[in-house]
């Protein structure tokens, strides 16, 4: 091509027609810029550093709210492991516990068998679609009040707060040289994060151990190897995403952000700077007539105590996590300069154009997709609850013998072997009869041991899966057909609750 482009440009400079030669100069711009574009693109990083953000601490509805959450929330965290709840002998009495040994989860009455995995399933669709419907009512509320991330955060930068102090102290502590003092602060205030880290790790490791078991064999250097690395896992991921990474977890690492954009509308409420009311922003003097004016007083301090650093009144942005420290701050203001509070509002989008033309606003709780979630959550919800409430405590799974499919016995009868696997979930040992349903053809039921009849006695240890060899014997005349479909029935003696299974006898052709 660029031999082309020369020779027509000889061409055109030689008097020759010069289309070719024009399409060449149009494709050398093209180039031009996308040499000029590959060059942008490599001199503008990929990752761009973190600024810190230097929250300053604040007063308020909203900052009260979350410091009640966050006690709330982390006092059940690290002390739910510690309940205990009376279940029996030989089982454990943690209430809520991740049994991996003993593959079992206990949450105080209710236990989840491996085999009952689908409850979970149910559950992550009811938190799920919780999600949805708070996402749809009140925006971000997740995030900013009961997201992992922003609790301990939040709790970190208390931290930070107490040992250097507040946005002003801290920004001139940094810029400070290294004396012994700073290194003390500094030491301090990561060894209490290290500290908070380590408790948060420690207790994660308490849902899924007994905990005053793993506590004592934790330092007594008795624990597992698992036990070790999780706590150290845990703790680091702590450390690292509430210490150092903040309010980059948000915008960059986490989804959420990005899918709840699809899951709102015009209604739902958001952190929102009311412009039509705060401008034209400017500072104001006391004594000075608001008239013309904004109330924005442009004093900052909506974006100085913002975790993650940005404003507010340049409108909805991703990065903003709903937490209304911003609402809290300029209401101060709003109260020392005598104006209205809630120049920052936590409302939705509709009422803020309502509100402009000065009409009454609108708070429209049902909505299509309010109900689309709640309908999705009542009903799984239901569906749950009826699957738990009538769960059997005892499972039956039948397996037949293939090797050899059947025997001809020294009479002439047919036997077929099985294996009769009992999940007895009570906690104390149960006896069962085993028969088979009217279906079946004439026969006798037996045991390696012997023991032909019509029924059989099985027993099943407390809380434990076990197996029984089984035989079924069919004299050859009372079968029609070289696979007889059978039902086995198994019923607990001292309850009556019965247990049916479909599986099939086989026989010789007829
Ligand atoms: S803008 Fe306001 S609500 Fe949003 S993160 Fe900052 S302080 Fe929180
Ligand atoms: S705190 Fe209120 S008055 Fe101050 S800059 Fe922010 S919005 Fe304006």
């Amino acid at each position: 091509m660029r031999a082309a482009c020369a020779l027509a440009q000889l061409w055109a400079a030689a008097g020759g027609r010069d289309k070719l030669a024009g399409r060449c100069r149009l494709s050398e711009v093209v180039e031009v810029e996308s040499v000029q574009s590959r060059q942008e693109q490599r001199s503008s990083p990929l990752y761009q550093g973190r600024v810190e953000v230097y929250a300053k601490a604040v007063h308020g509805r909203f900052r009260t709210i979350k410091w009640v959450g966050l006690a709330i929330m982390l006092g059940i965290y690290y002390l739910a492991p510690w309940l205990r709840f009376d279940r029996g002998p030989n089982v454990p009495d943690q209430a809520i516990l991740v049994d991996m040994a003993g593959r079992r989860l206990y949450f105080f009455w209710i236990e989840i068998w491996p085999q009952e995995v689908y409850y979970l399933t149910g559950l992550l669709i009811i938190a799920s679609f919780a999600l949805f419907f708070a996402t749809a009512l009140f925006g971000r509320i997740w995030c900013g009040f009961a997201c992992p991330q922003t609790v301990w955060t939040d709790l970190f930068m208390a931290v930070e707060r107490r040992i250097e102090g507040d946005r002003n102290e801290r920004m001139r502590f940094d810029r400070q040289p290294w004396t012994a003092a700073k290194w003390q602060k500094r030491i301090t205030k990561h060894a209490v994060w290290f500290l908070i880290a380590f408790l948060t790790g420690g207790a994660w490791i308490m849902y899924f151990n007994d905990a005053p078991t793993v506590v004592v064999d934790f330092f007594t250097g008795q624990a597992s190897a698992v036990v070790y690395f999780f706590t150290f896992l845990f703790t680091a991921t702590t450390y690292v995403l509430a210490g150092i990474s903040r309010e980059q977890v948000c915008t960059y690492m986490c989804p959420w952000p990005r899918i709840q954009a699809a899951l709102v509308d015009q209604d739902t409420m958001a952190v929102t700077y009311e412009a039509w009311r705060g401008e034209p922003r400017g500072k104001h003097k006391k004594g000075e007539s608001w008239e013309g004016r904004g109330d924005c007083v442009d004093c900052k301090q909506c974006v100085s105590v913002c975790p993650t650093g940005i404003d507010i009144r340049d409108g909805f942005q991703l990065e903003c996590i709903g937490c209304g420290l911003c609402i809290d701050a300029c209401n101060d203001v709003m109260a020392k300069v005598g104006r209205p509070p809630n120049l920052i509002n936590y409302d939705s989008e509709r009422n803020q154009e309502i509100k402009a033309k000065g009409e009454t606003p609108v708070y429209p709780l049902v909505r299509a997709r309010t109900m689309l979630y709640v309908g999705v959550l009542v009903l799984t919800a239901a569906v749950m609850a009826g699957t738990y409430l009538m769960r059997a405590t005892t499972e039956l799974t039948v397996i037949p013998e293939r090797n050899p499919l059947f025997v001809t016995m020294a009479d002439g009868s047919i036997r077929n072997g099985f294996d009769v696997r009992i999940l007895n979930k009570a906690h104390e040992d149960r006896s069962y009869t085993l028969t088979l349903g009217d279906d079946a053809p004439a026969h006798s039921l037996g045991t390696p041991a012997g023991d032909m009849g019509d029924a059989l006695t099985l027993v099943a240890p407390a809380d434990d899966v076990t197996t029984h060899r089984v035989f079924v014997r069919v004299p050859p005349e009372s079968l029609t057909a070289s696979s007889t479909p059978i039902t086995m029935v198994l019923t607990e003696i001292a309850t009556g609750e019965e247990r049916r299974i479909s599986t099939v006898f086989r026989g010789p052709e007829p």
